[in-house]
């Protein structure tokens, strides 16, 4: 989510660095309290040198076959299993693309459960969907999650799913409210809603493409969810945030007795603490009123 000051591999290395041999036993040891290294913060983040990316086909053999490019192949796997297992994804459904270069894209093969996936499934495509590499056809929906980092360059990875809570909402045409959660305020912001498509056109994908300029997760009206975020494990991580978000303000509406939200002031603060981490919002210039605005979907769930 922030930026890490030094990446895990430096910051390993440092702390890994033996004790001299001479010193007491005791001398090694930390005080109570005391930090030994410079603690390590996790960087997921895929990083590469813009203007370099190969060209040729043996170039382009080569690098998508590198160890840090397998690195993100094994990820992406890790991921789909970690989707279905929690049925974000049934029959085939769901994918995932990381950027690695200025126009280079990892993606999901079509026709494949995310549970199953091994990394010779996924493919490489350029910005307009063209396969580069990979012996599998890649998934018809990536040219959504491309639309996505044509218009917000922040994205570093995307992720989409069809999560029940979360769709249920698409589904109603229902944008969740707001204020009602800290976390989901700091770390996914407001979720977007937009309107349906059919899956793979380019209409969708202009459409998904706009929305990511203000929403790190967007409802897709009567289809899912598509994320975005800084690495794979990102987006993923915005993918569960907002299916528990809808799960939970979808149990909270059967209790009786209406719902809670924060205030104007506290919802600034958890606005301020997102763009600490890195994240912007574009409700920052928001009067008070508008940032708590939950009218739509207080009518909708108090017609019931
Ligand atoms: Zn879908």
């Amino acid at each position: 989510m922030s930026k890490p000051q030094k990446s895990a591999k430096t910051a390993a290395k440092t702390a890994s660095k033996p004790a001299s041999k001479s010193a007491p036993k005791t001398a090694a040891k930390p005080a109570a309290g005391a930090v030994a290294a410079a603690p390590i913060l996790p960087d997921y983040v895929f990083r590469w040198t813009p203007g370099a990316d190969p060209q040729t086909p043996a170039a382009l053999a080569k690098f998508f076959d590198s160890a840090p490019i397998r690195v993100l192949k094994e990820r992406m796997c890790d991921i789909g299993r970690r989707m279905w297992q929690r049925e974000f994804t049934d029959g085939n459904g769901g994918n995932m693309t990381i950027r690695v270069g200025d126009d280079l894209f990892l993606t999901t093969q079509t026709l494949i459960s995310k549970g199953f996936m091994t990394p010779e499934t996924i493919a490489l495509v350029d910005g307009t969907g063209r396969q580069l590499a990979g012996k599998f056809k890649r998934t018809s929906e990536c040219l959504t999650h491309l639309a996505i980092y044509r218009n917000q360059p922040s994205a570093r990875a995307t992720c989409h799913a069809h999560p029940v809570h979360a769709t249920a909402f698409a589904v109603a045409g229902l944008q969740p409210p707001v204020g009602m959660i800290p976390e989901a305020e700091v770390f996914l912001g407001q979720i977007g809603l937009a309107p349906y498509h059919t899956p793979g056109t380019p209409a969708l994908a202009e459409e998904i493409g706009r929305a990511s300029r203000r929403h790190y997760s967007i409802l897709m009206v009567n289809h899912g969810v598509i994320t975005w975020g800084d690495h794979i494990e990102d987006a993923y991580w915005k993918m569960e945030n907002t299916e528990a978000y809808c799960k939970t303000i979808h149990i909270a509406t059967t209790l009786g007795g209406g719902l809670g939200t924060i205030n104007a002031a506290q919802m600034r603060d958890l606005i301020a603490l997102r763009k600490s981490l890195g994240m912007s919002d574009y409700r920052e210039t928001f009067s008070d009123s508008q940032l708590l605005d939950n009218s739509a979907f207080l009518k909708r769930v108090n017609r019931r």
